[in-house]
């Protein structure tokens, strides 16, 4: 699997921004930019990233992440039009284990088709309802602070 460690403002993706690479861009505006991901797990399959170098989702302001996310929309629109998939999956992973290998945030816009091969892992865990509530506790303190 190809995974860039790249340092900030050398990455693969803030090269593509700057355009020192060449990339199928799509879209782009102010804070956010389009462009087709060079795997495509099918015709259409888009990466939606910030301008700015943030390594995840933690690392950007409110704003940035409102900007990729209206972004995503509006690309998974035109694949919808464009492609007409059955399904669309929208993807972002943080960290190593998180499923990211290229340090700059960045969404998967992915046209899905019925037996397509794409596919994620969902081990469900099922907990009792107090450890749910434990957890729940754990969430809102965190987000009262
Ligand atoms: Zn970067």
């Amino acid at each position: 699997m190809f995974v860039d460690t790249s340092p900030a403002g050398q990455c693969i993706f803030c090269r593509l921004i700057a355009g020192e690479i060449p990339a199928s861009v799509v879209f782009e505006d102010a804070q956010t930019i389009a462009f087709l991901d060079l795997g495509q797990l099918n015709p259409g399959h888009t990466l939606v990233a910030v301008k700015r170098h943030a390594a995840t989702l933690l690392d950007l302001t409110p704003d940035e992440a409102a900007a990729a996310m209206r972004t995503a929309h509006r690309v998974a629109q035109a694949a919808q039009t464009a492609f007409a998939p059955a399904g669309l999956t929208l993807l972002q992973c943080n960290g190593e284990a998180g499923g990211q290998t290229v340090g700059h945030f960045h969404i998967h816009v992915v046209p899905r088709h019925a037996d397509d091969g794409v596919g994620l892992l969902w081990p469900r865990k099922d907990p009792p309802r107090e450890v749910l509530e434990a957890y729940a506790a754990q969430l809102r303190q965190a987000l009262a602070a």
